[in-house]
């Protein structure tokens, strides 16, 4: 938008200017000659009376012929009075007398009573005008005079490049102001966009404090007044989550202990009962999980959940994570290859981290294939650690990539089903790797394997605010 409002107001801006000095430069040109034209057609005119008045050319009376040769001189030209046949009664320079001739000037002259003309390259100009008889039965006579106009000219030249001038400076001015216009034009909303972007990116506490005009403040105000009133939502859904989860959490542990003690009192059971109390407790093992997930986002959700950052060793965390997902692999038929580059020491809260590693290497083995790879690797730069999991299983197609995260999101319900996913867990990472300051990413491509990558700070966030 700073580039289409820099060019509009540049674009209106030149062409102004294009325009005035081109109307300014014409207007110049077309009225250069205008005083000495009119000093001259006044000149003529005041001739008429005294050919009149001394009988020019003949008598003896030289009044005409020496105001001839004066005006030759003022305008350093050649001045000639020619007959009504176009025959020379008088020339300055003397050498055409008695001649006739028909330059077109002089018929055009003749014709429309008068002709101007200028050579621009000789620096000359040329006029002719019809010398009127004042009586009845007195001839018309030409008066042509050819003059020196290089005055004109330079001054012409001079006031053209002084015009240009003016544009040029306009036009510098004009850019600059295109600039500054558009940059002051567009800040306040490229700073609204910056701050929007940074409470999708989970700053939902933050509000837009852009106030830049009248305009702006009340867009700002407007889309903070939404922002408050989503947050006010996603406040009671999350008291609504929590509530329910934790509703359902104290019947469910009671169910699992009346289940349990049932199967272990040693009591003989029917086969079927027996059958059926071990389906209702691993279902609800299975809604204890879903359960334990809600509650864990919802604290995070709620940032009760503080994150205790200590100083840890990656290198072992990761070695946890891969002990603990050892059996899952095996049962699976994966291998899992670890790979770490150096000894990484972070301040990070060690639970969390595991929690939200240990999904990600738990989703590569269960959406792999038998005999499948899964390869973590864990690098380090001066403000980072980096975990990259690569399975070698399904994929996951490119628009479901965007919803992965979502809570209760499954790509193919039945497969997750079979894995006894609860569609919770990435958005759990994500929930820990947000927290900690960190990002994640997914590559992926269909039947080839999926790759997700973490990247979290080393050293504990400033902002968080978190307990050390
Ligand atoms: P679930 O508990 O179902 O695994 P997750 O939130 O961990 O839930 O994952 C969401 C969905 O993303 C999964 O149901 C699965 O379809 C897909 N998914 C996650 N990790 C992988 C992976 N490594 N390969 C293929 N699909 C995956």
């Amino acid at each position: 938008m700073s580039f289409t409002l820099f060019l509009g107001i540049a674009f209106c801006g030149i062409v102004s200017c294009a325009l005035l000095s081109y109307i300014l430069i014409s207007y110049n040109s077309r009225h250069l000659f205008d005083s000495s034209k009119n000093r001259l057609a006044d000149y003529v005119n005041g001739l008429s009376y005294d050919i009149e008045r001394t009988g020019f050319p003949l008598g003896s009376d030289t009044t005409v012929s020496d105001d001839l040769f004066l005006l030759a001189e003022n305008y350093s030209g050649r001045v000639m009075v020619l007959d009504n046949s176009l025959r020379v009664i008088f020339d300055s320079y003397r050498t055409k007398n008695g001649l006739t001739i028909v330059a077109p000037e002089i018929l055009e002259g003749c014709r429309n009573n008068t002709h101007f003309s200028c050579d621009e390259e000789k620096q000359t100009a040329t006029y002719v005008k019809l010398i009127s008889s004042r009586s009845a039965n007195g001839e018309n006579l030409v008066f042509y005079i050819r003059y020196d106009v290089s005055n004109e000219l330079i001054r012409s030249q001079t006031s053209r490049r002084y015009i240009m001038l003016i544009a040029l400076s306009l036009c510098i001015i004009i850019f600059t102001l295109a600039i500054v216009l558009s940059v002051a034009f567009t800040r306040p909303l490229r700073r609204i966009t910056r701050q929007l972007e940074s409470i999708g990116n989970g700053k939902i506490d933050e509000r837009l404090t852009v106030h830049a005009n009248r305009e702006v403040s009340e867009m700002s105000d407007s889309v903070n007044r939404i922002l408050e009133r989503s947050h006010e939502m996603e406040e009671n859904r999350q008291n609504f989550v929590s509530d329910v989860s934790h509703e359902l959490k104290t019947p469910m542990t009671s169910m699992k202990i009346l289940a349990d003690a049932l199967l272990m009192s040693g009591e003989e059971l029917p086969d079927m009962v027996r059958e059926f109390l071990t389906d209702i407790n691993s279902e609800i093992d299975r809604e204890n999980h879903i359960i334990s997930d809600l509650l864990a986002l919802a604290r995070m959700d709620r940032k009760t959940d503080t994150i205790h950052y200590e100083r840890t060793h990656i290198n072992e965390t990761l070695d946890v994570i891969l002990n603990r997902v050892a059996p899952l692999a095996e049962s699976k038929e994966v291998e899992v290859v670890c790979e770490s580059y150096r000894d990484i020491y972070a301040e990070v809260d060690e639970p969390k981290i595991i929690t939200a590693i240990t999904n990600l290497v738990e989703n590569a083995i269960l959406y792999n294939r038998p005999n499948g790879s899964v390869y973590v690797t864990l690098n380090a730069n001066m403000t980072y650690f980096f975990v990259t999991i690569r399975d070698t299983g399904y994929g996951i197609a490119e628009s479901e990539i965007a919803h992965i995260f979502e809570r209760f999101y499954r790509v193919d319900k039945d497969r997750s089903r079979e894995t006894g996913g609860t569609g919770l867990g990435l958005a759990i990472t994500k929930e820990v790797v947000n927290a900690h300051g960190g990002q994640i990413k997914v590559y992926s491509k269909i039947n080839e394997g999926t790759t997700f990558s973490v990247r979290i700070p080393l050293a504990k966030p400033v902002r968080n605010g978190g307990k050390g």
